[in-house]
């Protein structure tokens, strides 16, 4: 099927222009922008992960429409733990609870693990609808030490509230924005926790409470989560 732009002025091409005034602002170099969303690999691939793709995809193809040279990464969050047996998977991968999903065997003997076996369904559909990635896996980048700069720059900064908290009141708004307690509690919880445990880390205690208050909302979505976090 060839390819048709089928309308101008929808939310990736306000997105696209918004990185390029902010780039800008800052003063960055606009010869590459990279748009990046990562693959979840603990369970099958659903059309809300597909979609996750697309999306950050079309956001690179409006900054290349607006003559910007620019690419989408897929990363593969394949360091992260499997949080609940998958439906349709059996007991026995409860053992493998909390472990990295590429420490976990492939059940199917097909890749050399069950991560890698989640993320090649998904960069299968990928390919199939001719979405263009560069893919990066996040236990390569970080045996790799691709974060290392980055984790020394937070770890030196921890403590400094201005630092990090811009970036926490961002992923509370998105929370927020895609109404994500009642559209993923999962995913909310995991973005909640980040907020939590990152003013927790900073002493945000003068601040109207905004911890507790974001605890309060983990609690709300996972009580044993909360319970867990406010004894910490
Ligand atoms: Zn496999």
């Amino acid at each position: 099927m060839p390819e048709k732009i089928i309308g101008h002025g929808t939310w990736y091409d306000k997105t696209a222009k918004k990185i390029v005034e902010r780039e800008q602002k800052l003063g960055r170099s606009l010869d590459l922008i990279r748009t990046e969303s990562g693959l979840g690999a603990s369970g099958f691939p659903h059309i809300g992960s597909f979609a996750d793709c697309a999306r950050s995809y079309a956001v690179a193809l409006a900054l290349q429409e607006q003559g910007i040279n620019a690419e989408y990464i897929a990363f593969a969050d394949d360091l992260d733990g499997l949080r609940k047996v998958p439906a349709g998977m059996p007991d026995s991968l409860s053992k493998y609870l909390g472990y990295p999903v590429t420490s976990i065997p492939d059940l199917y003997g097909c890749h050399d693990s069950f991560g890698e076996h989640m993320t090649g369904l998904l960069l299968e559909s990928l390919d199939e609808t001719g979405i263009n990635y560069s893919f990066k896996s996040a236990k390569k980048s970080y045996e790799q030490g691709l974060f290392v700069d980055q984790i020394r720059a937070i770890l030196m900064n921890a403590k400094k509230v201005g630092f990090v908290k811009p970036h926490l009141d961002a992923i509370l708004a998105d929370i927020d924005a895609y109404r994500l307690e009642e559209w993923d509690p999962v995913l909310a919880v995991k973005g909640l926790t980040t907020v939590f445990l990152g003013l927790s880390s900073v002493g945000n205690k003068g601040e109207g409470g905004d911890a507790s208050a974001v605890l309060d909302r983990i609690a709300r979505l996972d009580p044993v989560e909360g319970l867990r976090l406010g004894k910490g």
